[in-house]
C-alpha cells in the first residue's frame, strides 16, 4: 500500500446524547469525512472530535459507561483538535464553579451551567466574532464562561453592551456556549475543520490507529 495520508480528515462527533446529528450535517457540508463516534475504534479513526450540546451530566455518564473518558482525554491532550458546543464546552472545561469536578479538564476556563438563569431557556442573540463579523447565536440553557485562562483566546462575544465571551480557543481546542450547528453560520465549524486539516496535512495527525504496530 502506498503510504500517503489522505487530505480529507475524518472528523468525529461524539454521538451518545444531544445534538450530534446536526453537527454531522454541518460537517458534511464541508469536505471532511464526518462520522458518529460511540466506540474507541471510531474515536481512534478521528483527526478531530466534536462534543455536542445536550446534557453534560448525561454525556459524562455515557463516556464512563463506554470507557471512552480516558481515551478521549488522552487523544485531546496529545493534540487532536476538539470542538465542544454548549454541554460539550462544560465537558471540556477545567472547572465548574458549583464545585462539580471537571469531566475532561482540558480547557482553561470555568463555566457555570445554565449560567444565564433558567428563564433564558432558549434565545437567539446577536454575536460578534474576533474579526468583527456579526451573526446570530442560538443559546439553549447555555453555560456562561466565568473565567478565561491566560492561554485562552476569546473568539466570539455577545454583541450587546457586556461583550461577554461566548466562544474560546486554546491551541487545538475550541468551545462555544451557543449552538452553531443549529444555524447556517458555519464560521466555527470551518475554523475547526481547518485545524483538523492542518494537522493531517502537516503529518502531525495524532490518529491513534496510525501509531499501532
Ligand atoms: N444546560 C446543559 C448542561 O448543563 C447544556 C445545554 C445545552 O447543551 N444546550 O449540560
Amino acid at each position: 500500500m502506498i503510504d500517503s495520508e489522505p487530505a480529507v480528515p475524518t472528523v468525529g462527533v461524539l454521538a451518545m446524547q444531544g445534538a450530534f446529528a446536526e453537527h454531522v450535517r454541518a460537517l458534511r457540508r464541508m469536505s471532511v469525512h464526518a462520522i458518529e463516534v460511540r466506540t474507541k475504534a471510531e474515536l481512534d479513526s478521528c483527526d478531530g472530535i466534536v462534543i455536542p450540546g445536550g446534557e453534560s451530566t448525561a454525556i459524562r455518564k455515557a463516556l464512563d459507561r463506554c470507557e471512552l473518558l480516558a481515551p478521549l482525554r488522552e487523544r485531546i491532550a496529545s493534540g487532536m483538535p476538539a470542538f465542544g458546543t454548549c454541554a460539550g464546552m462544560i465537558v471540556l472545561a477545567d472547572a465548574e464553579p458549583d464545585g462539580a469536578p471537571p469531566c475532561l479538564g482540558l480547557l482553561d476556563v470555568d463555566v457555570q451551567r445554565n449560567g444565564w438563569g433558567r428563564q433564558l431557556h432558549s434565545a437567539e442573540l446577536p454575536i460578534e466574532y474576533g474579526d468583527g463579523s456579526t451573526s446570530t447565536g442560538v443559546f439553549i440553557r447555555a453555560p456562561r464562561i466565568t473565567r478565561v485562562g491566560e492561554r485562552v483566546q476569546v473568539i466570539a462575544r455577545l454583541a450587546n453592551g457586556d461583550l461577554e465571551p461566548i466562544a474560546v480557543r486554546q491551541g487545538s481546542i475550541m468551545a462555544s456556549s451557543f449552538h452553531p450547528e443549529l444555524t447556517d453560520d458555519d464560521a466555527l465549524h470551518r475554523s475547526f475543520v481547518d485545524l483538523a486539516r492542518s494537522r493531517t496535512a502537516s503529518g502531525v495527525s495524532s490518529r491513534a490507529d496510525m501509531h499501532r504496530d
